[in-house]
């Protein structure tokens, strides 16, 4: 097997440093955030973010017994090391990979501290100065997971109505791009498994999207998702119903194993379609992007192996003249390494705010103003991701049963 530890030792002194430990804690915000430390011998530590649920602190602890005493610096490295050492155990795909992306993370943030240098520069580039988001909104009651099952509002919580007043809300709160639901509990009135839509709620989701156009015009960039729900002839007829309505882009309108189902999807409709959260590392992108089976694409960070990862999703993708656009539920941890990842790839288009629910989102960094104005993130210029956290906020909103760093 090929060994990925240390096999260089020549290496000027105050770069000559080592990873002591790994932590990992989860915070209870509007999903379970997984957040990860890693300390250091520099006198330096490092932060990252992991995509949300179980399964993450327990494969965080394991990695520990072959990345204690590696020089944290080697960033790319240390996550090969991490996907041949757990090989076995989904380092070729899966939560292995979601858990090595939040180590990643928190190693670029510290490498960032012990040189000097923020996350940008050491991704490569500056491309912008500060990154617009989008804000993920919710007509009814936000997405929540309660006893295995999605839960749903009300039906009326879905009306049309409601979609344009949220929409109107979030855009005078300074977002100038919106994504709504677009996956009804109303789909699976008539079969709950086929994926079929019938013509009622084809006819229904026009007029959600016509009343959101109507509240807020053609300025604002508007785009809806629909959580993989579809069978091919009902999204391809979707998507083809709602082109006059010039969406930002449709997402996750069928299931996501099939590559060519989503590449003859993508390829029928004049609206554009995004896909590419749930996929693993960059292998499970490349052909959508070479296929052009995607218009946008929307890997997270957080799930796909990291910042450098996502560098190479899009990098791919800048080849077939696609954009970028990260998925992102995370705390202000995760969504602050997506921002230093929006300023190094010139062919980023937005990133995605997902806490709209949760008031103390901001708290969890130490900072004196709003990490989100006027719809922006700025890119910081402090070393590392340029964030310290409230480890006392971290604290107060622990995962019940579960400890701090
Ligand atoms: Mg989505």
């Amino acid at each position: 097997m090929r060994n990925y530890s240390q096999q260089t030792t020549n290496r000027s002194d105050e770069r000559d440093v080592q990873i002591t430990d790994i932590k990992a804690c989860v915070v209870e915000g509007n999903f379970e955030w997984n957040l990860i430390k890693v300390e250091t011998d520099a006198g330096e530590y490092g932060i990252g973010e992991s995509y949300r649920g179980g399964g993450v602190p327990e494969l965080v602890e394991y990695t520990k017994r072959f990345l204690v005493g590696e020089n944290p610096l080697d960033v790319e490295r240390l996550v090969r090391y991490i996907f041949q050492e757990m090989s076995g155990h989904g380092g070729t795909t899966g939560k292995v990979v979601t858990a090595a992306s939040g180590i990643e993370t928190a190693l670029w943030d510290v490498a960032g501290k012990i040189l000097g240098l923020p996350v940008y520069q050491l991704l490569g580039s500056k491309y912008r100065d500060e990154v617009r988001m989008y804000c993920d909104c919710h007509a009814g009651e936000a997405y929540a997971v309660e006893d295995g099952a999605t839960a749903y509002a009300e039906a009326e919580a879905y009306s049309p109505e409601a979609y344009a007043a949220e929409a109107r809300r979030v855009v005078d709160m300074g977002f100038s791009a919106l994504k709504f639901d677009l996956d009804l509990a109303a789909d699976n009135e008539n079969d709950p498994y086929n994926g079929r839509l019938t013509n009622r709620a084809i006819a229904e989701k026009r007029e959600i999207v016509a009343a959101v156009r109507d509240e807020i015009g053609y300025d604002i960039d508007l785009a809806f998702d629909c959580h993989w729900d579809y069978s091919v002839e009902s999204a391809k007829r979707l998507a083809r119903e709602l082109e006059e309505f010039d969406l930002m882009w449709l997402e996750d309108l069928i299931p996501p194993e099939n590559m060519s189902a989503q590449i003859e999807v993508t390829r029928s409709t004049n609206t554009p379609v995004a896909t590419g959260e749930n996929r693993f590392r960059v292998f499970e992108l490349s052909e959508l992007l070479y296929e052009h089976g995607v218009d946008i694409i929307t890997p997270d960070p957080t799930t796909v192996g990291g910042l450098a990862e996502t560098m190479r999703v899009a990098d791919r993708a800048e080849e077939n003249y696609i954009p970028l656009s990260p998925h992102n539920v995370c705390s202000p941890v995760g969504t602050m390494a997506c921002v230093h990842l929006g300023a190094a790839v010139p062919n980023f288009d937005l990133l995605e705010f997902h806490a709209l629910e949760v008031d103390w989102w901001d708290d969890l960094l130490v900072r004196d103003e709003p990490l989100i104005q006027d719809g922006v993130i700025e890119v910081p210029e402090r070393p590392g991701l340029g964030i310290e956290l409230d480890e006392a906020v971290v604290e107060e909103h622990l995962l019940e049963g579960t400890t701090g760093f």
